[in-house]
């Protein structure tokens, strides 16, 4: 069978462009990982230290949870010292979309099935949005569509989810707003696809992808992965969020590495270990943690490959910058495809390590987030 062509990335559909804070989206800008707090948003320190951890992770763009009078106050103390874009979130209360806007917010999101009394304000909004340069995310969720919308469709269906936020699109259109931002979240990741698929035949909005309510950290990671990487394939999404019932560091994490693994993010340390089978003469999973702890941290785009035995270890241990193939209690250690040492077993990790951090100096740091 002729072997089948590489499928890159279909390229960025085109959309508008807008700025949260500093951080540009649409598809002149990288694809942006959000996450967001999980702390009482009242808490000002408890929320910047949350932030912080985020950042770190590699988070682009905060969101914060905007419930109650006391969140809303605490809003400008946050965005000015919060070092990424913050989005304030608001259900319910109109009224707290004018306090984040005036707060300084980067941005808003605001919920079309749940903000009942939202129409009759969306020009003042508009204008509120407008003067101080802030965007709005339409943010439409399976769990809260729009009674009218369960009504027509009986459920929360790709088209339902898609017309919620398309309605609620050209409300601030009517007002000549466009610096919109649409989700159309739902816990399926085959519903999800869909609805977003319609989205981006429908307008050009930049597009926040989200599975909502994933699942707990294994499940929510599948479903994310899978779900971004089938929309990103097709060059559909500008900014990411997965949602776990986890840590948000967990969820920045896992949108980080979802967009390195699309080389949609400068990759970093990466190690490319075997499973390991009947045929491995080294234990591959203690050996494949032991490297990867021993080189926690490092900020190049070094590829490491930990392979258990001489079947595929040297093609392997050849296609990465460093690598080891095991066999017969010795390690044969691989830099730039050329085996430049063989050490007894317990000497493999130590050499790798040494190998990396000399091969490091030479390398420029990767950037964009942890
Ligand atoms: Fe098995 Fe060797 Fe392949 Fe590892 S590299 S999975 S030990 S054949």
């Amino acid at each position: 069978m002729p072997a089948l062509p590489a499928a890159p990335l279909a390229e960025r559909r085109r959309t508008r462009q807008l700025r949260v804070g500093p951080v540009g989206v649409g598809s002149d800008h990288p694809v942006s990982v959000q996450s967001m707090t999980t702390t009482v948003t009242a808490d000002v320190d408890a929320t910047l230290q949350q932030i912080a951890e985020l950042t770190a992770a590699g988070c682009d763009i905060v969101r914060v949870a905007c419930p109650s009078a006391d969140d809303a106050e605490a809003l400008p103390a946050i965005a000015a010292k919060s070092k990424i874009p913050v989005i304030a979130d608001i259900h319910f209360q109109p009224k707290y979309v004018f306090a984040a806007i005036e707060a300084g917010c980067a941005a808003v999101r605001v919920n079309p099935g749940n903000i009942k009394k939202f129409d009759d304000k969306v020009g003042d909004i508009a204008r509120a949005a407008r003067d101080h340069g802030t965007p709005i995310r339409i943010g439409v969720n399976a769990g809260s569509l729009d009674q009218r919308l369960m009504r027509k469709y009986g459920k929360a269906t790709p088209e339902a989810l898609a017309e919620s936020a398309l309605w609620e699109a050209s409300l601030f259109a009517e007002h000549g707003f466009h610096d919109l931002k649409i989700s159309v979240k739902h816990n399926d990741p085959v519903v999800m696809i869909r609805a977003y698929e319609i989205l981006a035949e429908q307008c050009d909005y930049p597009l926040h992808l989200g599975v909502t309510e994933a699942g707990p950290a294994f499940q929510g990671t599948v479903k994310s992965a899978v779900a971004f990487g089938a929309l990103l394939r097709q060059g559909i999404g500008d900014t990411i969020r997965v949602s776990l019932s986890a840590p948000p560091v967990e969820e920045a994490k896992v949108g980080t590495e979802i967009l390195r693994s699309l080389n949609l993010r400068p990759r970093k340390l990466e190690i490319v270990s075997c499973p390991s089978c009947g045929r491995a003469q080294v234990d591959v999973y203690k050996l494949a943690d032991e490297v990867t702890a021993g080189l926690e941290g490092m900020e190049v785009p070094l590829r490491v490959a930990v392979m258990g035995c001489v079947v595929n270890g040297p093609g392997e241990a050849r296609e990465a910058d460093l690598g080891v193939a095991s066999g017969n209690g010795k390690g044969q250690i691989f830099v730039k495809g050329e085996v430049v040492k063989t050490v007894p077993e317990h000497r493999i990790v130590e050499t790798l390590i040494e190998e990396a951090m000399i091969l490091a100096e030479t390398m420029e740091p990767a950037g964009g987030g942890a």
